[in-house]
């Protein structure tokens, strides 16, 4: 079997503090005034020099290790004590703790030299330990600590208990002290409390540490969330104050070209009636004036009809449908029926385009648009070719649009989506430029993107990106 040797066992159990408190020094360098570790890690190390003291107790002089192995444990209390009430949120005066341990001090010199039996040094510093045992119960009697404060508080009381016990053995005297007490069960008491509370307050500090990350974990996440619900509510209000401004453009929009066009109706009128009644009585240029004038009133008539037209798109308000994409092609290209057969174009339809939820008359014109173009947009004595295919991608449906048409330098393709912007001269190819402007506004309000990339070979691709309602949830 093997011996419990009690000297080695004290001495062990010492080393063992001494390095845990090392190893928990962090908050004790980081300098924060109140972080528990500053108390502890310092506790820790005087316990475990303490403890250490007493098991080498017979190979020193017994003053000296009684000495020191006492104020070692005293202080290690006293500290434990402090960081137990800075934890359970008392915080001590430092005062209080200074004046507490030059006390000690004080009267353990004094005794020294006054009394000289180790018994009654023992007996004075035991007592002083009823103060920490009154402290103790004071704690936990008026605080409701976090359980590794309760840990903590239920690891002084034993300590000071036993602190407090060995007094009243060293002050009844040896004598009453061996009848009390059997040879040798002081040491084991010693021994078991003093390591028991060792162990318990080891645990405590981890489990402290892990209520700290913990703590601070949770605070971090409460920051993230509150920061990220600060920026839903920003990008809403942002949201809503945007269509809010776009609706009112387009109101604006549509005022304005409804309105314009009354004037404009009165100029154009009184110009032609000018040009009939009076043409003879102008000379040459008079005569191209009026033209000119005509012109551009016809021009700005057009463009007002655009700006109403596109100022429409999206207003419908109506419920969306589902719209088999390949059924608002077939339409699509009937109306073009006999642009598509003068131009002699070749046109490839996938079979398997998607039915999104849309507003069908719009989804037709989007794709009428594109068609459109793409038969116009092509070189003198090329026959378009066009295809119009589909593609699943994350949630969303790609359907492209390719021609081999003149194809638009990538630098200027996305101003070619704005209102009348054109990229080719009006005397080559005829336009309003208002066209892509509104597959745009059609796509945007379906919740899409649409872009044009250069196709392989020459031409254009246009990308449609919709999204799959199948994807959507179902609100
Ligand atoms: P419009 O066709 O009346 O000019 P759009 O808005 O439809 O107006 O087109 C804007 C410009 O984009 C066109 O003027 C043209 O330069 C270019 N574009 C549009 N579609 C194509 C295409 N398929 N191929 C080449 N260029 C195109």
């Amino acid at each position: 079997m093997i011996e419990f040797h009690t000297p080695t066992a004290m001495v062990s159990m010492g080393v063992l503090l001494v390095v845990l408190g090392l190893m928990f020094q962090g908050g004790w360098k980081s300098g924060e005034l109140y972080a528990p570790s500053r108390q502890w890690a310092p506790a820790a190390i005087l316990f475990g020099l303490g403890i250490m003291l007493i098991g080498l107790r017979g190979s020193w002089p017994a003053f000296l290790s009684i000495i020191m192995a006492n104020a070692s444990l005293v202080g290690g209390v006293c500290l434990l004590h402090r960081g137990v009430a800075i934890h359970v949120g008392v915080p001590p005066t430092d005062r209080w703790y200074a004046a507490a341990l030059t006390g000690l001090f004080i009267a353990f010199l004094w005794f020294t030299y006054a009394n000289p039996d180790a018994q009654s040094r023992i007996a004075l510093l035991s007592t002083l330990m009823a103060l920490f045992l009154g402290h103790t119960f004071l704690l936990l009697k008026r605080t409701a600590p976090s359980f590794a404060g309760r840990l903590f508080l239920w690891t002084l009381a034993p300590v000071t208990l036993l602190f407090a016990f060995r007094a009243l053995i060293a002050g009844a005297g040896a004598v009453i002290g061996k009848l009390l007490i059997p040879e040798g069960a002081m040491q084991t008491v010693n021994i078991f409390v003093v390591s028991t509370s060792a162990v318990v307050m080891v645990a405590a500090q981890y489990r402290l540490e892990a209520e700290r990350v913990r703590a601070a974990l949770a605070a971090e996440a409460e920051t993230l969330r509150q920061d990220r619900d600060r920026l839903e509510e920003i990008v809403a209000e942002r949201t809503a104050e945007l269509s809010r401004s776009n609706a009112e453009l387009e109101q604006f929009a549509y005022a304005a070209s409804h309105d314009l066009r009354q004037p404009l109706r009165m100029v154009s009128a009184y110009l032609g009636l000018i040009d009939r009644r009076q043409r003879d009585m102008l000379d040459d240029e008079g005569r191209d004036f009026i033209d000119f004038a005509l012109q551009g009133a016809r021009r700005m008539d057009s463009m007002i009809t655009v700006l109403l037209d596109y100022s429409r798109i999206g207003h419908g308000g109506h419920p969306l449908e589902s719209v088999p994409v390949g059924e608002a092609v077939a339409a699509a290209m009937a109306n073009l029926a006999d642009m598509i057969t003068a131009s002699g174009a070749k046109i490839e339809v996938a079979p398997d385009l998607p039915t999104i939820k849309g507003a069908p008359m719009e989804i037709l014109r989007l794709f009428q648009n594109l068609l459109v173009n793409s038969l116009k947009y092509v070189a003198p004595g090329v026959l378009p070719h066009i295809r119009i295919s589909c593609q699943s991608e994350d949630g969303a449906w790609l359907i492209s649009v390719t021609d081999n048409g003149i194809g638009i330098p990538v630098d200027s393709a996305e101003r070619m989506f704005a209102i009348f912007q054109r990229g080719v001269e009006r005397s080559l190819y005829d336009g309003s430029g208002i066209g892509l402007s509104i597959c745009r506004k059609v796509v945007e309000s379906h919740g899409g993107s649409i872009w044009v990339e250069p196709a392989e070979g020459g031409g254009s691709t246009f990308q449609i990106r919709l999204p799959d309602m199948a994807h959507l949830p179902s609100s």
